[in-house]
């Protein structure tokens, strides 16, 4: 069985010891921790807004009302709202192998920003959605992050 072996530092990883530990971009597939997606509000574009409408069988007056939250810094843009249990408003989860996995409810509609993201070992919140998966001894089977 292969592993990635986190080493603590200060009660979060903070180093990883793989074969490719390059942190300068994406070494590993997303594994739907979900954390990115808790703690992040998208900013809309136009064309994210008109999208996700659509997808929503809604009217855009309808959707910004039901979906969406001012931006502080611009009058003119919006971001995704925050549901109740803090995250995104469109995040769900699912029960898999007995972990928890976010999925995305607009997933195919998604907003530009989600779909740039990319999981990476560069990023602290797929380094803390490590540890969500990890062993005691701070252990992560491959199988069990992509099993
Ligand atoms: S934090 Fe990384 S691994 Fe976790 S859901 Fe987001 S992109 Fe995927
Ligand atoms: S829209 Fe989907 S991918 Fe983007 S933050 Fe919300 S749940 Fe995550």
């Amino acid at each position: 069985m292969t592993y990635l072996r986190l080493r603590d530092a200060g009660g979060l990883p903070a180093e990883l010891d793989t074969t490719n530990p390059s942190p300068d971009g994406p070494a590993l597939d997303c594994f739907r921790c979900g954390i990115c997606c808790e703690r992040w509000q998208p900013l809309l574009t136009g064309a994210d807004a008109a999208r996700l409408a659509e997808a929503l069988e809604m009217s855009l007056p309808a959707f910004f009302q039901a979906y969406t939250a001012p931006y502080p810094f611009s009058d003119e843009e919006r971001l995704l709202n925050r549901g109740a249990d803090g995250g995104c408003v469109f995040l769900r989860w699912q029960e898999q192998g007995g972990l928890r996995r976010a999925a995305c409810a607009v997933h195919a509609a998604r907003p530009a920003v989600c779909r740039d993201w990319a999981a990476g070992l560069d990023k602290k919140e797929c380094l803390q959605g490590l540890a969500r998966f990890a062993s005691p001894e701070g252990e992560v089977s491959l199988s069990v992050l992509y099993g």
